[in-house]
């Protein structure tokens, strides 16, 4: 990585932005909008040229440029640290007390129950989380939730692009205590904020990830539609998963018309996937530095069909336990049995992959000019030294030459080239 700072175009050019929308509010005023590229995905573009100390404030936190590892004072008193999956003092399976929240979440519910345990008991006043666009219910939007019934309408996964952390700074101008729920690079951002930022610091009291496989360009859900000949301006409902585990995606028109698609036909071969540049290289895709991670746990790393929802969870700090413990003696999470780290590698083969590769992946794409994210306390070069030769050799120059063809690179990002007007 050079010395100056990442600009935000080279930040988005080198493939590092997964679009968090956190360099808006560290920029200030309205000097980075918004854009969905051509390629489907929320990229910022600066309205004006920043100076180095604004660029130097946004490298200092943006989950695309710094992803920091996981501090060990913030690690439950029993936690163990496994290479691969990080610190938690316990995998369990488990699920939301609540059978509709258990039905109409993604998985069993538990990032939800979570979050109606923090609001319902008053540890929170609110959670910062992501639910479908009320207009545009293909797209996805970050969402404030004060309540019970906010939270489970912004249940399930969004598998599409969102920008969840473009309004973090406004909600700490608030005040007011609250949680985030998101991916492991919108907590990776959010953890980067409470390194230097006092009011992070106090106010936000629990960071809760989900498990994370990537996420897609819009272009993939814009395939589902003209594949069921509906109209993104026509839909009432687009659903990824959920109602049902892992339930179908769902879309319906307001004119009455639906269209479903089963979940291993969308998501079932990884090379279908249509993943942004970013999450191919992320060295942390599975919460580490979350408070609580909550995973699917299919054997095998997929569904053989539906079941009633079980995630499995890890506890990683000591907060994360207490809130954890907390939601259990009240009923809004039922434990149904203990797992292990290794259990979690045969549900989640994917991310031991990744976990393998990113670091000879990196050095394939430095290679090849690109500058890779700052990764303390990460451990993947010491994950890669277990690693055969071949297939750190297989990896770093299949990054090399993806790098080389443009495929770890993005397109500018720009006002005049945006979806649907190219
Ligand atoms: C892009 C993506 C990729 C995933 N890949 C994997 C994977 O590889 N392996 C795995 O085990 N699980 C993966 N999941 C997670 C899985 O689908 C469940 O979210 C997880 O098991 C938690 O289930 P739950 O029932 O507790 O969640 P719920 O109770 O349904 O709660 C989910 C919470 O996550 C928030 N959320 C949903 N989508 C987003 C988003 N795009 N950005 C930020 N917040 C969001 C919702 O607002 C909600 O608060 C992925 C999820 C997403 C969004
Ligand atoms: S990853 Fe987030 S903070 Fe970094 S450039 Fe992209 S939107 Fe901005
Ligand atoms: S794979 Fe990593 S970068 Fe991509 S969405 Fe998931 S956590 Fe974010």
């Amino acid at each position: 990585m050079s010395k100056a700072p990442l600009s935000v175009p080279e930040i988005v050019e080198a493939g590092l932005c997964m679009g968090c929308g956190l360099c808006h509010g560290v920029a200030g005023g309205d000097r980075i909008g918004f854009v969905m590229t051509p390629e489907g995905r929320l990229r910022p573009v600066a309205r004006e040229a920043l100076d180095e100390s604004t660029n130097a404030a946004i490298n200092a936190v943006c989950p695309g440029v710094r992803v920091e590892g996981p501090e060990p004072a913030r690690a439950a008193p029993e936690a163990e640290l496994d290479p691969v999956w990080g610190p938690a003092d316990g995998v369990v399976i488990a699920h939301a007390g609540d059978e509709e929240v258990r039905y109409k979440a993604a998985t069993g519910g538990i990032l939800t129950a979570l979050g109606q345990h923090l609001v319902e008991t008053g540890e929170v006043e609110f959670v910062l989380h992501v639910g479908a666009s009320r207009e545009a219910p293909m797209r996805s939007e970050a969402r404030v939730s004060f309540d019970r019934a906010s939270l489970l309408a912004g249940a399930s996964s969004r598998y599409g692009p969102s920008t969840p952390l473009h309004d973090f700074h406004a909600l700490l101008d608030r005040g007011r205590p609250f949680a985030v729920v998101g991916k492991p690079c919108d907590i990776t951002a959010v953890r980067n904020v409470m390194r230097s930022d006092e009011r992070a610091r106090t106010l936000v009291r629990y960071c809760l990830a989900l498990v994370c496989g990537g996420m897609s360009d819009l272009t993939k859900s814009q395939g589902v539609l003209d594949d069921a000949g509906m109209k993104e301006s026509e839909l009432g409902l687009f659903r990824y998963r959920g109602h049902g585990n892992p339930g179908p995606l769902r879309a319906e028109t307001v004119d009455g018309r639906a269209h479903e698609e089963e979940y291993n036909a969308l998501w079932g071969d990884e090379v279908g996937w249509a993943l942004q540049p970013r999450c191919k290289i992320c060295p942390d895709a599975i919460g580490e530095v979350a408070d609580i991670a909550a995973a699917d746990c299919w054997p095998g790393g997929g569904p053989s069909g539906e079941d009633a929802g079980f995630n499995a969870v890890l506890v990683r700090t000591a907060r994360g336990r207490e809130l954890f413990d907390a939601a259990v003696s009240r009923g809004d999470i039922v434990v149904d049995r203990t797992s292990s780290f290794r259990e979690m590698d045969d549900f989640q083969p994917h991310q031991v992959t990744k976990k393998n590769a990113v670091w000879a992946r990196y050095a394939g794409m430095r290679a090849a000019g690109l500058p890779t994210p700052a990764t303390p306390r990460l451990r993947i070069e010491g994950l890669a030294r277990e690693q055969s030769l071949s297939f750190l050799v297989r990896e770093a120059r299949g990054a090399r030459r993806r790098a080389h063809a443009g495929r770890l690179g993005e397109p500018p990002a720009s006002f005049e080239r945006q979806w649907g007007c190219t």
